[in-house]
């Protein structure tokens, strides 16, 4: 087993590093203040290649897989930008540009992907509704077809970044629970070109993460041609898990960047405060906290790499419109929701551990905005909440690790 990442991912790492370090944390902090897009920090993302990362080459990307998309997250992160840097990162290429590279017609990869990759198409995907949560297969939205179109009608709440969006995944039901043989049947999934005037969103005022918009949306005699369908018709939960799960290992490592980033910032801190005339690291109370975080850290990142290992290594459907195919690779998909379910638990709370010491480190200055980590806090206690609560998570695992009886 080999514990160290590749030569590619060293250098991507590398680079996400320097270019976040570009940027002050005061400019982040501005961002989060001024509920602003990091227009700027964007664009040395485009300029370095950073929207390429999971774009094959022939489509003007770098062609490497989430492994890599990992390191560029875990650098970012740590680099000073938190959450903020890597946050459109992955809307775009985790929600929009892996699954149209996986699952997507050719028609599909050359009307998006160099887009994507030049910077010029954002992404968002379109899963929660208002009264479902967290039971995905219940969904209400339904895509009804009309000769080579599909009609779509629906809600969906706190869909980040469709504000900003050229093109997003919506996931509807195209037959309903009571038609289907299997309730993960019936579900498709369609790219919405934006904007559009049958797609009206508002903003939820939120906690934390302002530079980005997180939206109720309503969805109102939407008509997508019938090309627009992402992989199968009626097997859209099983391309949506390739989506949902890339994200939960991309909020994983970025859980537990966002520790190391605070623990990094700590022990300076802890260096030089002093306090009772000797530096307030001296004190063990202190020593002891960041170091046992520290120790957990490094666990919850080789989880979160092996996840990331795992996804890259399945293999993809021959034929990404073939039902059978496609729901064939359930046996897969566990394999891989298994890593990435423990991983997104493990650096969740791991990463929140770590920000809570690094708070601990900073006294009441920890409290105060100037010092940045209770941003941090903020951007990190989201991760238990979403992109999956950490209780599905044990869900998951308790019943396809451990195998213990449904509920
Ligand atoms: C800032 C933000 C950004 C988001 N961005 C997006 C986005 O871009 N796209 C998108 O589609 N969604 C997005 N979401 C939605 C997010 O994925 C959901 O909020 C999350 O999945 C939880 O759903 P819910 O809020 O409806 O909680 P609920 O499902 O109502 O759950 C409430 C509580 O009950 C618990 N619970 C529910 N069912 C069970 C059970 N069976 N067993 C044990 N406990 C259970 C949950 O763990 C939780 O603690 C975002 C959410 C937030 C807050």
């Amino acid at each position: 087993m080999d514990f160290n990442l590749s030569e590619h991912q060293e250098m991507v790492y590398r680079l996400a590093y320097e270019v976040s370090k570009n940027y002050s944390l005061d400019y982040w902090r501005e961002k989060e203040e001024k509920q602003e897009f990091g227009i700027e920090f964007w664009k040395s993302l485009v300029e370095q290649g950073f929207l390429g990362l999971v774009i094959p080459e022939e489509y003007g990307g770098s062609g490497y897989g989430l492994s890599e998309l990992a390191s560029a997250i875990e650098g970012l992160v740590r680099g000073g930008a938190g959450m903020a840097g890597v946050w459109y990162l992955m809307l775009t290429e985790i929600f929009l540009a892996l699954p149209i590279v996986r699952f997507g017609t050719e028609e599909q990869k050359e009307r998006y992907l160099p887009g994507i990759a030049e910077g010029k198409i954002e992404g968002a995907l379109a899963l929660t509704e208002p009264n479902v949560g967290s039971n995905t297969l219940a969904i209400k939205t339904t895509a009804v077809k009309e000769g080579d179109e599909y009609v779509i009608n629906g809600r969906k709440v706190f869909i980040s970044g469709i504000d900003r969006a050229s093109a997003f995944i919506l996931v509807a039901r195209t037959k309903s629970l009571d038609e289907v043989e299997r309730r993960s049947y019936g579900l498709s999934l369609f790219i919405v070109d934006m904007p559009n005037k049958n797609v009206r969103y508002t903003p939820i005022p939120k906690h934390g993460i302002n530079y980005s918009h997180s939206c109720e949306v309503y969805i109102e005699d939407l008509r997508v041609p019938e090309d627009n369908l992402l992989g199968p018709l009626d097997a859209g939960w099983y391309v949506l898990l390739d989506i949902l799960n890339p994200e939960r290992i991309g909020f994983a490592i970025g859980a537990t960047s966002i520790g190391y980033l605070a623990v990094d910032w700590a022990v300076e801190y802890a260096k030089n405060r002093v306090v009772f005339d000797r530096p307030i690291g001296s004190f063990q109370a202190i020593q002891h906290g960041l170091a046992r975080v520290y120790a957990h850290l490094e666990g919850a990142r080789l989880l979160s790499y092996r996840a990331a290992k795992t996804y890259d290594s399945v293999p993809l459907p021959s034929d990404p419109k073939s039902f059978n195919e496609v729901v064939g690779r359930s046996q897969y998909l566990r394999e891989v929701g298994r890593e990435s379910n423990i991983a997104k638990y493990v650096a969740v709370e791991n990463g929140i551990e770590a920000v809570y010491w690094a708070m601990q480190t900073f006294g009441g200055y920890g409290y105060a905005k100037e010092f940045h980590v209770e941003r941090w806090w903020r951007e990190i206690n989201l991760l238990r909440l979403a992109p999956v609560t950490q209780q599905l998570a044990l869900n998951y695992i308790a019943r396809y690790v451990l195998n213990l009886p449904r509920e």
